[in-house]
């Protein structure tokens, strides 16, 4: 089958065998999305080889149980022991022998096809079109926030980045009511939420230690310096990004300003899927292009320009 692999920070198409894993459902991928992790992991960001790709909805088409044949799923991305100190103490999205897809050690959804335990599978309603299902592993992502920290509908919040993910976590934020106000860089990305009637501060207009609540979403030292200056003592401020190499970080004044720092990666897939079956998020405003699988170079250079959002890939 056709697949984008990666090597040695390397892309290029490849024909690989057709994925087979004991136990595991085989799924055709339909349509896959381009994140900014798989931007960085072709930059050698992460040590990765295979293939890449871990957002996506796709058809099982075989799976021991039959009763999976043929339907229309997307997947969770960690796949776990269940047996581990972290499995078994319910934070499985940490276990110590966890394989990610297209991430670590098990190839993604830049193909034809891929493989996942069916307990990672969750079934997409009807009224879900796939360019809406795709969004369902970072709009999730997304979700954490809430599954982490109660946000009140007094609450200040302050999103700072309006890229792939922002965009997502701004539409989520705006649905608990909260005083919500976003950092957006490029006109489309304000425009986006203007679309959805979310407010938009300028950069300048940030007041220090003024916010209940910073998510900070942008992955850059400059967003993370200015989400630290803006959320006030006994705050929280909300990590929704990795960051290339180290942070310069006064320890002493998080300390001193009694700051909850709270890193958030992966979230719940049900909530995510009811969302968007509801019409209460809308992540296909946010899709830029889409390209064949056998044009999947360029869709990732189209991805990796300034100020584009979502890139996705039809197999
Ligand atoms: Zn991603
Ligand atoms: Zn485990």
């Amino acid at each position: 089958m056709n697949a984008l692999w990666l090597e040695n920070n390397q892309i290029s198409l490849q024909n690989v065998p057709r994925p087979r894993k004991p136990n595991e459902a085989l799924v055709k991928i339909r349509r896959a999305g381009i994140c900014s992790t798989d931007l960085e992991l072709v930059k050698g960001y992460y040590p990765y080889k295979g293939i890449l790709g871990h957002e996506f909805v796709g058809e099982v088409v075989e799976v021991e149980d039959a009763s999976w044949i043929g339907q229309r799923v997307v997947g969770e991305i960690n796949v776990v022991c269940h047996q581990c100190e972290q499995c078994l103490n319910g934070r499985s999205t940490h276990c110590e022998n966890r394989t990610v897809l297209g991430i670590v050690n098990r190839d993604g959804t830049f193909a034809e096809y891929t493989t996942l335990p069916p307990s990672n599978l969750h079934r997409v309603p009807d009224s879900v079109p796939d360019e809406m299902a795709v969004f369902t592993e970072p709009l999730a992502a997304a979700l954490e926030i809430q599954q982490q920290i109660q946000i009140k509908p007094t609450d200040r919040v302050l999103l700072i980045g309006a890229g792939r993910l922002g965009q997502l976590i701004a539409q989520t934020l705006a649905l608990t009511g909260c005083d919500l106000r976003v950092v957006a860089r490029h006109a489309h990305q304000q425009d986006l939420l203007k679309r959805r009637g979310i407010r938009i501060i300028p950069e300048e207009e940030i007041k220090p230690w003024r916010w209940d609540i910073v998510v900070e979403a942008t992955g850059s030292p400059s967003g993370f310096s200015l989400a630290r200056q803006a959320v006030r003592p006994r705050g929280a401020l909300v990590l929704k990004s990795t960051y290339k190499g180290e942070l310069n970080l006064n320890f002493s004044s998080i300390v001193v300003d009694e700051i909850n720092l709270i890193g958030s990666r992966c979230g719940p897939f049900e909530p995510a899927l009811r969302l968007m079956e509801s019409r209460q998020v809308d992540p296909t405003i946010l899709i830029a292009d889409e390209f064949k699988l056998d044009d999947a170079l360029k869709a990732f250079e189209h991805a990796a320009e300034t100020g584009v959002l979502k890139v996705l890939i039809e197999t």
